[in-house]
């Protein structure tokens, strides 16, 4: 006799629940919650684990659909993450330093981040998966090549829109800079990354790339005392990432490797000292 008005109560609860998970508009919970409750009905998962299944459903589709949203709208190249990313191929790399980044406290304080190291290396990787975490966090973030970026703000400025691309790029609270050094920059491009730089001082986190160390960042921008001031800026709150290593893209070719660096000795397992900075405050 017991047993009927049970379930009858247990179902009903169970559509109140639905019903309550659709008025929130929590449609990652609704769709893991017979699967939970079948785990507490079968005794497999005891209630506050089956709380914590619920919250984290709902919170894997909020962070899903923010980086759909962020991939839209931030011009990330690809989806990129830590978890992909192989720290013993590359052991010049302090892993701890990288969970660490991951946790995102820079962004909080306004701190960049600088990777520097030779091609294939995991700069780019790493400046996406950064990225990629801090939109999962509903951050904004924005990614461009220094030659893409410098480009959209020339084309601006000659179309009279400066001002409106500049504060594409100041807003974001993660801005990507990838591949300085890799295309030469005009004049009037080195000044303008310089001004955006500048307006991003200390109010957002900006993260570059570079194949070249900050000695050679005169060369790049064809101004010394202006690489000076940009580094002075980047630096002052700053982690530099020194990635010392082989090219993940040749990992296969050890010959090819060899051709074309044929006195590189095989990469110690140490961290090489940053020629500037270190992670200044
Ligand atoms: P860089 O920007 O330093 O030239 P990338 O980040 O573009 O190098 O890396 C080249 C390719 O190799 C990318 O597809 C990247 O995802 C991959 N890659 C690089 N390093 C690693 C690594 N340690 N583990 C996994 N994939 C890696
Ligand atoms: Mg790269």
């Amino acid at each position: 006799m017991s047993a009927r008005p049970r379930v009858v109560l247990a179902s009903s609860l169970r559509d109140r629940i639905r019903a309550q998970l659709a008025d929130l508009k929590m449609p990652g919970a609704l769709e893991a919650l017979d699967g939970i409750l079948a785990g507490v009905d079968g005794g497999k998962l005891p209630a506050p684990a089956a709380v914590e299944a619920l919250l984290g459903a709902q919170i894997t589709l909020r962070n899903n659909r923010r980086l759909q949203a962020a991939m839209r709208s931030s011009r990330l190249p690809a989806v990129k993450t830590l978890a992909d990313f192989d720290f013993t191929f590359q052991p010049s790399i302090q892993r701890e330093q990288l969970d660490s980044l991951h946790t995102l406290g820079f962004i909080e304080r306004r701190e960049n981040v600088v990777f520097l190291g030779p091609p294939g290396v995991g700069k780019t990787h790493l400046a996406i998966s950064l990225a990629i975490a801090a939109a999962e966090h509903g951050r904004r973030v924005y990614y461009g090549t220094l030659g893409d970026l410098i480009l959209s703000l020339e084309d601006a400025q000659a179309a009279g829109r400066l001002l409106h691309r500049m504060n594409t790029l100041v807003f974001p609270s993660v801005l990507i800079v990838d591949e300085i050094g890799y295309l030469p920059i005009s004049k009037t491009g080195a000044m303008l990354f310089f001004q955006l730089i500048a307006k991003r001082y200390e109010r957002a986190s900006t993260v570059l790339t570079s194949n070249k160390s900050f000695e050679e960042w005169g060369e790049i921008f064809g101004d010394e005392a202006m690489a000076a001031a940009l580094i002075d800026r980047l630096v002052h709150h700053c982690h530099i990432v020194n990635i010392r290593g082989n090219s993940f893209r040749m990992r296969h070719h050890a010959e090819l490797r060899s051709a074309l660096h044929p006195r590189e000795e095989v990469p110690e397992p140490t961290r090489q000292k940053p020629k500037r900075g270190g992670a200044t405050h």
